[in-house]
């Protein structure tokens, strides 16, 4: 292992092994068979892009996406390790190239499409010295998994023809179902199955409840101006939302753009680079946005509603943060959201499964304990201590007794006949004027205005706790009138007090400004290090610049030179020698040398030490 230790660093620039790779790597030297969860960015390539390195012959690396399979050779590319794809999407010339280049044992590792192991298997393959075999994304071989396709379920192929190559199975998730399942069609054999903890604890996870439209804008725009510069993703339920949100963004001086199914390819396409070669910041999309998406550097995603599932909410907050550095996780809640969803699962033809489904995401919403908690249980992990990384935890829940708000709210719902909705609620306690109120002669009520000393926000914060706490419920077939439940009878006729959570007005609420005039468009070449209140910001800024020129002059994305995780390192440690820059965390062999000069020269500049060294 020592020597695989060493190739680590000298390829990867990493120094140690993330959990359960070392053990992954080993059984793959051993050959056999395993099956690997990890979450996303738990480091599952280097598993078997390790072994990849050491064993003589080839690699085949089955993967179901062609922009991830681009993205992950070039990664190798740049760390020296000589690497090539294999996909119908290639021209022919190229694609007999590679074949040739595999056959004389000059690739390391073939990224390869599902769809052409069948093809290949009775001619190229056989020629192949090939070391092993790796399927990333294995829960695709499953009807069980939530991304099943056809093709992956000809891979059994690969044990029939090729019975002593150790098979690696890879995913982010899949159920125990699912994870038998791919152990069968893949004709597995004895295989271990790893799975390391799917804690992300570098995401922060918020959840803001009851915001109308313009409230959350303000609040995304806030949110954006304390990430300047980073990037984030906005996933929104509707296409419209998506292109409206990105313009309204754009107002604000924010870079964003849209990205939906019903765009052309091209504008897709055009979306997806500008985002990964960090031209645009924002990307406001719906879920289609992120599943061929590798970039490490994506520091928050913003859920503008609420996801159906705890599944999908977990994909999609995973896309932020993985390359471990703090990250944050936004999430917009409202039950106007759980309306639609909640026909959508009805509508959906496998109702039951679905309406529990967003059931479960409905209460990690609502939860007043640690968010984490809730999520690593529904994935069948206990934590035993809360996260501190959560708004609950840093923001642990006060109590009142909320006995008189709760008779004020059902007395008014009483009156009314049972016949109103929270709005309308609302408008009754605070008094309002509007004409529809009046017609309907609630002015009259003797509620009418109880409720006065409280904002409309605060109101809405507290009826959505009454609804959680069963006091009252919506009935979803009367126009979503509020109807007292039994519960809520005895809080009426005090015979029972009821505990409310007080109220906290969000900080960001407060209106941004809007900004045309000005422009923060950096200019390239040379790098001007902004000066900061601290040195660590200037350097950071200098880094990224000079990260961000490399990037452009050698057309790949900027983490494909460094990730920010590597630029963290250089400001905590401020290498300026080659020597010490080979310390950094991702700086093997390679990237020292093509890198090594220039970096080092830029921190020695921002330090105001002498060039030479
Ligand atoms: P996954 O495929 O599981 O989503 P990746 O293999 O892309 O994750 O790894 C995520 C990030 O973690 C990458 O930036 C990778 O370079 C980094 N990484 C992987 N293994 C290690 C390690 N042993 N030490 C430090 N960083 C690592
Ligand atoms: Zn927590």
């Amino acid at each position: 292992m020592k020597e695989i230790l060493l190739l680590l660093k000298k390829f990867f620039g990493y120094t140690s092994f993330r959990p359960l790779q070392a053990e992954v790597i080993q059984r793959i030297l051993r050959k056999e068979d395993s099956l690997v969860l990890m979450p996303t960015g738990g480091g599952k390539s280097i598993c078997f892009q390790l072994p990849a390195i050491y064993l003589p012959g080839t690699a085949l690396v089955v993967s179901p996406l062609i922009a991830l399979m681009k993205d992950q050779v070039e990664g190798l590319i740049a760390n020296g390790i000589p690497a090539a794809t294999l996909n119908s999407m290639m021209p022919e010339e190229e694609q007999q190239q590679v074949k040739q280049l595999c056959i004389q044992g000059k690739i390391k590792l073939l990224y390869i499409s599902p769809e052409r192991i069948q093809t290949e298997a009775d001619w190229f393959l056989p020629r192949l010295d090939i070391s092993l075999i790796a399927i990333d994304e294995a829960h695709c071989v499953s009807h069980w998994g939530h991304d099943f396709r056809p093709e992956y379920t000809q891979l059994a192929i690969l044990k029939e023809r090729f019975p002593k190559i150790p098979i690696v199975a890879l995913t982010a998730t899949a159920d125990k179902v699912t994870r038998l399942d791919i152990i069968q069609q893949l004709r597995l054999r004895d295989p271990e199955t790893f799975i390391s903890s799917f804690d992300r604890p570098n995401i922060s996870l918020t959840v803001r409840r009851g915001l109308n439209k313009k409230e959350k804008i303000t609040s995304i725009v806030h949110f954006i101006g304390k990430h300047k510069g980073q990037s984030g993703i906005i996933y929104c339920m509707r296409r419209n939302d998506t292109e409206d949100l990105a313009e309204e963004l754009k107002t604000y001086n924010i870079k964003a753009i849209a990205y939906h199914a019903g765009l052309s390819p091209a504008l897709r396409e055009k979306a997806q680079d500008d985002f990964i070669n960090d031209r645009v910041d924002v990307v406001c999309a719906t879920v289609a946005f992120g599943m061929g998406i590798d970039k490490s550097n994506v520091r928050w995603v913003i859920h503008y509603n609420m996801p159906g599932s705890i599944e999908n909410y977990y994909q999609e907050i995973g896309r932020a943060g993985r390359d471990g550095l703090r990250s944050d996780a936004l999430l917009f809640y409202s039950l106007g959201d759980l309306i639609v969803l909640r026909r959508f699962a009805e509508e959906s033809g496998q109702s039951e499964v679905n309406l529990e489904k967003l059931e479960q995401m409905k209460r990690y919403c609502e939860s007043d304990i640690c968010r984490r908690r809730i999520l690593l249980s529904y994935f069948g992990e206990e934590m035993d201590h809360d996260c501190s990384n959560c708004d609950v935890c840093k923001n642990p829940p006060r109590r009142f007794d909320g006995s008189i708000l709760v008779q004020k709210a059902l007395s008014a719902i009483v009156r009314t006949g049972e016949h109103v909705g929270i709005q309308m609620l609302i408008d009754i306690l605070r008094a309002s004027a509007k004409a529809e109120l009046v017609a309907k002669g609630y002015d009259k009520l003797k509620t009418y205005g109880a409720g006065r000393d409280l904002s409309s926000r605060e109101w809405k914060e507290y009826i959505y706790q009454m609804l959680q706490l069963g006091y009252m419920e919506i009935d979803y077939l009367a126009d979503r009138a509020l109807k007292m439940t039994p519960l809520g009878r005895k809080v009426l006729y005090g015979e029972q007090k009821a505990q409310l959570v007080a109220f906290q007005k969000p900080d960001e609420l407060a209106r941004p400004v809007r900004d045309k005039e000005k422009t923060t468009r950096f200019k390239a070449r040379p790098i001007r290090p902004i000066q900061s209140e601290s040195i660590d910001e200037t350097l950071l800024d200098s880094l990224r610049q000079l990260r961000k020129q490399i990037a452009e002059r050698e057309h790949t994305p900027a983490y494909i030179i460094f990730s920010d995780d590597a630029l963290a390192d250089m400001v905590e440690k401020k290498p300026v020698t080659l020597e010490a820059f080979s310390d950094i965390r991702g700086v093997g062999q390679i990237k020292l040398n093509h890198y090594g000069k220039v970096f080092v020269a830029l921190i020695r500049f921002v330090l105001k030490l002498p060039k030479t060294f």
